[in-house]
């Protein structure tokens, strides 16, 4: 449905054109050509910040717009134009019973936004963001441009495509701990400060924007994008969670290879593994399994390759991120297909097999080599 928001211009005004009747919307100074004009009811920057979402509960009251941001130029016919707010309408009436299960969990009112592949709660009223304070409606505007601008990366690294997901992610962000671990215990029924997820086909991430589970905006900024690559990489086809099908050096390896690719840091460690990551430099997790390679000192590798997320210890995390930088190395296309085999439950060394004529033994040795190479 939004493939039709990011049209060219000159394909839109071509199809306006041919349509029987309609006036050339060329030379409307009103609209400059784009047959909407922001909605009286909002500030600019408000209605420019609708353009990318599918839903904002902030504007999705309002009676003008219908929730939408803009509304129809009456100075020019522009059909194409018409039609895209006639569906943007439609889809936000949609997306408000869609995600009523949010304000229904936390038994109130909260601001959700809805982008193009992401649903944003965001319940911080105001928080300094991108070297600025904003308040809470310009914030949820703002990290959903950074999950998008995530989403379009991790597309780019596995050579992936948007279909390739089923749903949008929904991401949790609270301002207070307890509606984090009240309505996490409500969703996932786990109680925890930090952040949880659901993985799979109705992916969803809960935690605390702020203090003390992250010190400012940057860590923030990696906390979400690292639980975000979880939570994709399970929604994606054949949907599946890696982590608890004894593949959780993949499920862990890929969180921590893109928030390093994103960031440069392996700042966050999931599970009961995070209370030891200190003993790892977070810029130089590199430097750290070149280490063990050189002192011989690396854990079994058969059983790295066979466990849960859950049941792994830090040193099996940092072998694991070395794991996916080095098929990775091998370009994203194949690594994204070996994903694929490993989410439809084909044994890694099969899968390993298949896509990288290795064997396990194989693959320990060139892996060993490369670290050595190129660590
Ligand atoms: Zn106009
Ligand atoms: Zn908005
Ligand atoms: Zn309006
Ligand atoms: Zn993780």
């Amino acid at each position: 449905m939004l493939t039709v928001k990011i049209r060219t211009t000159a394909f839109a005004l071509l199809a306006s054109l041919m349509l029987v009747g309609a006036t050339p919307p060329d030379g409307c100074g009103k609209c400059k050509d784009e047959g909407v004009l922001l909605c009286s009811k909002h500030k600019k920057a408000q209605g420019e910040a609708e353009r990318g979402s599918v839903y904002c509960s902030e504007i999705a009251d309002c009676e003008k717009c219908s929730g939408v941001g803009w509304i129809d130029c009456a100075k020019c016919v522009h059909a194409d134009a018409e039609r895209r707010l006639s569906e943007q309408r439609d889809a936000v009436g949609k997306a408000r019973r869609r995600l009523a299960w949010i304000e229904k969990e936390a038994g109130r009112p909260v601001r959700v936004a809805e982008s193009e592949h992401f649903v944003l709660a965001w319940d911080v009223e105001s928080y300094r963001a991108g070297g600025k304070k904003r308040k809470g409606h310009e914030l949820v505007h703002f990290y959903l441009d950074r999950l998008e601008a995530m989403f379009a990366e991790y597309l780019g690294v596995l050579e992936a495509s948007p279909e390739d997901f089923v749903g949008k992610p929904a991401i949790l962000v609270w301002g207070d701990l307890e509606d984090h671990k009240r309505v996490s215990e409500a969703l996932f029924e786990i109680e925890d400060d930090g952040a949880v997820k659901q993985m799979g086909a109705k992916g969803r991430v809960s935690l605390l924007g702020g203090k003390p589970s992250y010190e400012d905006d940057e860590w923030l900024h990696h906390g979400i994008v690292h639980e975000v690559t979880h939570v994709l990489a399970s929604m994606q086809k054949p949907v599946a969670w890696v982590g608890e099908t004894q593949s959780g050096w993949l499920d862990a390896g890929w969180a921590h290879w893109f928030e390093d690719h994103m960031f440069g840091v392996c700042e966050n460690v999931c599970y009961q593994a995070h209370y030891f990551r200190e003993q790892i430099d977070r810029e130089d997790w590199r430097g750290y399994v070149k280490k063990l390679v050189t002192k011989d000192d690396v854990p079994d590798v058969p059983t790295v390759l066979a466990q849960n997320t859950e049941t792994m210890p830090i040193e099996f995390h940092a072998v694991a991120f070395s794991f996916v930088d080095f098929l990775l190395s091998k370009g994203g296309d194949r690594f994204n297909t070996f994903f694929k085999l490993v989410r439809r439950r084909t044994p890694t060394r099969d899968a390993l097999f298949d896509l990288y004529q290795l064997s396990i033994d194989e693959f320990e040795q060139e892996w060993r080599a490369w670290v050595k190479k190129t660590y």
